[in-house]
């Protein structure tokens, strides 16, 4: 079952009485946002649902109201701990669990931890959309296992990780994690950023599986991409045009300490960084982006190996001959 914060879209309506508003959200919940859109229409509000999809809390999509010239941006889907920046009003959608959903999973994840003689400090983390089941899993784990209290991030809630972000995992004597959802993006994500065994609970399916193997695959991809890029002459240095990923100063950073080793950079800007985009930068013998660190880990079709900021400064280590063993080990890959 679904949920979308109804209430709150009614409460902004009431309070900010917009005219016009933008909404935006990933492509999965395309229906989603379409029904708000059309709910919005019956209250006098015009409902532009943007066709372009939303990957995070990143990806505000800001132009769009300034050309619909829309009073505000309601991002479905990307809940973090603040409610609102600036013109964007943050709305809550959950995948709901009920009681017996959430008991069975209790007993899996119980009954895999002693099968597998899993013992000690557990962390437990989540994505936005599964919160409300997370709640209620940690409540009905309390007291039958060891649960770590995940650390706070100024900016996402208690136990929520995002694909570049996972600081909540970073607290100590922490054994091994489990991840609440379905996106074995973020469990990898996880496993590599902890360097911890981690699990991915489907509460869907209601399986569990360890991703420590897939997680080695896409580190074996980028020392790959990296030794490959270590070769370069002519690197492109990939900034992003979205909002929370304009990483200027790390592109700049990254360029000066190429140019070091005699590398010529060249700086390219993009909104979306899609491999018919970047592939025709023929000239360059490899590039870097700093928008999206998932971005060359999730995104097939780059002809010349394309690096993420944790790759680029690994890639620079290893110029210097400083040994790398995990681009990605640390709660930050941005
Ligand atoms: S992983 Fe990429 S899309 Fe997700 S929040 Fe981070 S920068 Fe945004």
């Amino acid at each position: 079952m679904i949920w979308l914060d109804w209430e709150r879209v009614e409460d902004i309506v009431r309070k900010e009485k917009p005219k016009k508003v933008i909404i935006v959200g990933p492509d999965g919940i395309v229906d989603v946002l379409l029904d708000l859109g059309k709910k919005l229409e019956t209250m006098g509000v015009r409902a532009y649902v943007s066709g372009d999809p939303s990957y995070g809390s990143c990806d505000l999509q800001l132009n769009k109201a300034y050309v619909a010239g829309a009073d505000l941006i309601l991002n479905v889907g990307h809940t973090i701990g603040l409610e609102s920046i600036g013109n964007v009003r943050f709305i809550n959608f959950q995948y709901i669990f009920d009681e017996e959903d959430i008991e069975k999973i209790t007993e899996l994840m119980i009954g895999y931890i002693n099968e597998n003689r899993l013992n000690g400090k557990i962390g437990i983390y989540t994505i936005s959309n599964y919160y409300s089941a997370y709640t209620m899993l940690i409540k009905k784990l309390e007291g039958k296992v060891d649960i770590a209290k995940p650390g706070k991030y100024e900016t996402l809630l208690l136990g929520q990780v995002l694909g570049c972000n996972f600081y909540s995992a970073f607290v100590p004597n922490t054994d091994y994690n489990f991840f609440l959802g379905e996106s074995l993006f973020h469990a990898i994500g996880l496993q590599l950023s902890t360097e911890k065994e981690t699990f991915m609970l489907d509460p869907h399916t209601k399986e569990i599986t360890g991703v420590r193997e897939e997680a080695n695959k896409y580190l074996k991809a980028s020392f790959a991409r990296i030794a490959i890029a270590n070769r370069a002459e002519k690197i492109g240095i990939i900034v992003g045009e979205k909002e929370g990923q304009a990483n200027l100063q790390k592109a700049d950073f990254i360029s000066r300490e190429l140019k070091k080793f005699n590398v010529s950079t060249f700086m390219i800007i993009m909104n979306e960084i899609t491999p018919e985009k970047v592939n025709k930068f023929q000239g360059m013998d490899a590039f870097v982006e700093t928008a999206c660190p998932r971005i060359p880990m999730n995104v097939e079709g780059f002809k010349k190996p394309l690096l993420s900021y944790p790759e680029a400064l690994a890639l620079i280590k290893i110029k210097k001959k400083i040994p790398v063993t995990n681009p990605y080990r640390g709660a930050l890959w941005f």
